[in-house]
């Protein structure tokens, strides 16, 4: 089954809101208090004129969600692609805020996107649609308000362009306006790493559960950007045998590990996995099927649905991407027995090296590598053996139980705030 043909069987949001009912549930929260935590704070629609090159006027459709603010400022990321909906911007922006309460960072929710092609825009246009795009919900960001980051098809690039602009329009640089910038503006060392590093210390962690050892364990990453590249990466150096790896051009496959380096290298010069010549080709679902200890889906959501989960070999799946596994799937993968660790938690890491750049940023005080690295891996397995004494003490998959933590933090937050009126 191609990608392409892949039905969607849940959107984003329809998989948080279907968790978060279970979550909810489970919890007992009053009715009144789960409505307000389903709903959005915002929702901002914003339509974006651009000069193109070729001197024609285009305008796209952008979008910011803020989900929460119970907990402190909005935090998430900026996805640029051709297939951005409001809904699936809003199911991320919630699913940021149980991201936040689930490793304990004083963050809410929010996501934005742009849809465009950035595969058919120059770096020019791309750098006039995150302006305006940023001019445009201006009033709504900031340091103390919403703090924008990376994410698909957005860059450190991106993240300069937002901070340059809020601060021409402040009068002053804000490098806390976004995280996930580079070093020389106040970026944060361990941030290009951090989701993969933190992807990579749940592994470890749950092959603890197991008595597994690094170098007998067999992985396969799907998705080959920030994410996976650099899950694979530490992961390889770290011992663990890489059998196969994808991204949106195919994927590679070879029982005896792929040498990571000479991938990175060659990704480098080519920008695709397609032509290298150190495993056999396999299609981008082909690959989730494969036989192998540890599944990391690292590109996009939706890629385990009902109609795969079965076919899944892995022991352990840890979720790099956002929403890569529906409901249905969820049943399915609880039943075989695999160990999932879902993507709230999986891939934190992200979102906690952000928080530890904002907290430089305000404190214009940076920090070394190894201190960014260990406060990481602290949080990590602290947040790791919350969310799995929760499935234990209440009988939930590790993804309830990292509903539930989250929910109840966020709703602990707002009964002592109280509701403003
Ligand atoms: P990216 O744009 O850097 O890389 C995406 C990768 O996935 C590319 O290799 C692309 O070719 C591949 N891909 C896209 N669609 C695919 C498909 N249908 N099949 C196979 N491969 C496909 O994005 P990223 O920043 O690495 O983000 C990947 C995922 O991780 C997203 O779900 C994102 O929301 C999530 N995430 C990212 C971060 C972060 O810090 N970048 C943090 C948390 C979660």
């Amino acid at each position: 089954m191609s990608i392409e043909d892949k039905e969607k069987e849940f959107s984003v949001f329809e998989s948080m809101a279907a968790r978060y009912d279970v979550a909810v549930r489970k919890l007992g929260l009053d009715e009144g208090l789960s409505h307000y935590l389903r709903t959005p704070n915002r929702e901002i629609t914003v339509h974006i004129p651009v000069a193109m090159d070729d001197r024609t006027l285009r305008v796209f459709d952008g979008f910011r969600v803020q989900h929460s603010i119970a907990r402190g400022p909005c935090k998430g990321g900026l996805r640029y692609a051709p297939n951005v909906t409001l809904d699936e911007i809003r199911g991320l922006a919630a699913e940021m805020t149980w991201k936040c309460a689930v490793v304990n960072i004083p963050f809410g929710g929010a996501k934005g996107g742009v849809v465009c092609d950035p595969a058919k825009l120059s770096l020019g246009e791309l750098e006039r649609i995150t302006r305006r795009y940023t001019a445009e919900i201006l009033d709504y960001i900031g340091p103390e308000r919403d703090v924008p980051a990376p994410d698909m098809n957005t860059n450190e690039q991106t993240m300069a362009w937002i901070m340059d602009t809020y601060s021409m329009h402040v009068r002053h640089t804000v490098t806390a306006s976004v995280t996930g910038k580079p070093l020389d503006l106040g970026g944060s060392a361990g941030r290009r790493e951090a989701t993969g590093r933190g992807c990579m210390i749940t592994v470890d962690e749950a092959l603890k559960r197991f008595a597994g050892k690094r170098d007998s364990t067999r992985v396969i990453v799907q998705g080959f950007g920030n994410v996976g590249s650099q899950a694979a990466r530490l992961m390889h150096e770290s011992g663990y045998k890489i059998i196969g790896v994808a991204d949106i051009s195919g994927g590679l496959f070879n029982t005896s590990g792929i040498n990571i380096p000479r991938l990175l290298m060659y990704v480098e010069k080519q920008k695709t996995l397609q032509g290298f010549d150190g495993g056999e080709a396999i299609g981008t679902q082909e690959i989730l099927e494969q036989e192998c200890d540890v599944l990391l889906p690292a590109a996009t959501e939706s890629v385990i649905t009902s109609k795969n989960a079965h076919k899944v070999k892995a022991r352990i799946l840890v979720e790099g991407a956002n929403s890569p596994t529906t409901p249905p799937a969820d049943d399915i993968l609880f039943d075989r027995g695999v160990f999932v660790v879902p993507d709230i938690l999986a891939n934190a890491g992200g979102v906690t090296v952000s928080y530890f750049e904002w907290v430089q940023d305000r404190q214009g005080y940076f920090w070394a590598e190894d201190t960014v690295n260990a406060r990481l891996k602290q949080i990590m397995v602290s947040a790791f053996d919350s969310v799995v004494s929760f499935s234990e003490k209440h009988r939930v998959n590790n993804r309830i139980a990292a509903y539930m933590l989250a929910i109840d933090r966020v709703a602990f937050a707002i009964k002592l705030r109280g509701i403003y009126a």
